[in-house]
């Protein structure tokens, strides 16, 4: 059954929540903006101890209860070290090249509810004042610095405005959508996927259906180091579809215009049965799809396999292009993966 998805809706959705931060660990702004406009569905989201979003839309029937996960949590960093020259050493939250983050615009969240504005730049940034040779060595953790917009030059100066180590950073999204259709921005991983899931929903509400096993909506917030989906799902789950971005580069099948459905990731197949359903469900839905391998890549449907989850798992997502980059999509793949979510949820 095909119904219309609000592809509009669901971009201003995902704009908003790119613009909401949300690095591994600090995810509570992301869960909330989620919870306020999954409002209006009929049933509610709450957050768990571990800080996962989480609630069951009831079904017509309840002898294969389903999931759909989704990651909120973000590439991102967390200060490491005040240097003496009051600038931030950054340690990593997610894995994240140096170069892909120089000359980014950063948020600091300190413990005492301040935030401050700065920038992610080498050491030798100055083109003036370092030679060729000096600016040309690698970016590390050494290498790069974030300078923060406030009048500091010591260690005691950036302690005084209340920065500590630990306190989280979030890099710039730099959201932008295109006449042509494309959305450029940072963490479309996995925000995007949260979108399609809010779009998919939308459309079964607004048609006045509902979905046919009862279905939970878990939205983790671990994933990008691992451990998202290991807690907060419903003991009586017999499927889990995760949803998250499809890799385009130059060897993948995976395109910005399509669904993707994984067959297998670095961490090994998903379940085969489940893929090939959805295969058929796509391929008698119209629906524009590639079933793709990722060469590098883990998802939270592994992680609740590996925490003993007994249930068949897939994985299904929008392309992405330069993942873990400054990331781009079209709407047209959310579309597409909108529209296998609801033929899915229906089935
Ligand atoms: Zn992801």
């Amino acid at each position: 059954m095909t119904l219309m998805i609000d592809t509009d809706k669901m971009v201003e959705f995902l704009v908003g929540l790119l613009n909401t931060p949300s690095p591994t660990g600090d995810t509570k702004r992301g869960m909330s903006y989620i919870q306020e406009s999954f409002g209006p569905l009929p049933f509610e989201m709450n957050l768990t101890p571990k800080g996962v979003l989480v609630g069951t839309w009831p079904g017509q029937v309840n002898d294969h209860p389903r999931a759909l996960t989704a990651h909120v949590d973000t590439l991102g960093g967390i200060v490491g070290e005040i240097k003496s020259n009051g600038r931030l050493r950054v340690s990593q939250l997610g894995g994240w090249e140096w170069t892909s983050v120089e000359g980014e615009g950063v948020t600091i969240f300190t413990g005492n509810g301040q935030t401050y504005r700065g920038s992610f730049l080498p050491t030798t940034a100055s083109v003036h004042a370092h030679s060729r040779k000096e600016r040309e060595t690698e970016s590390d953790y050494k290498k790069m610095e974030v300078r923060i917009d406030a009048r500091t030059k010591s260690a005691q100066e950036t302690r005084a405005l209340g920065i500590r180590v630990g306190d989280f950073i979030a890099f710039d999204p730099r959201v932008e959508v295109s006449e042509a259709g494309f959305i450029r921005s940072r963490h479309l991983d996995d925000k995007a996927s949260i979108a399609t899931i809010y779009g998919a929903l939308e459309a079964i509400n607004r048609a006045g259906l509902k979905p046919r096993q009862d279905t939970t909506i878990h939205i983790s917030n671990y994933e990008e180091v691992g451990h998202g989906a290991a807690a907060g799902m419903p003991q009586n789950l017999v499927e889990l579809v995760a949803i998250d971005m499809a890799v385009v580069a130059p060897i993948q099948t995976s395109d910005e215009y399509s669904v993707t459905i994984c067959a297998k990731d670095s961490r090994g197949p998903y379940h085969v049965d489940l893929r090939r359903e959805l295969e058929k469900l796509a391929e008698e839905e119209g629906i524009a799809y590639h079933t793709d391998i990722y060469h590098f890549y883990g998802s939270d449907g592994e992680a609740y396999w590996r925490a003993g989850g007994d249930v068949r798992v897939a994985l299904i997502g929008p392309g992405v292009d330069a993942s873990h980059h400054y990331e781009r999509t079209h709407r047209d793949s959310l579309e597409e993966t909108a529209k296998l979510i609801v033929a899915y949820l229906l089935s």
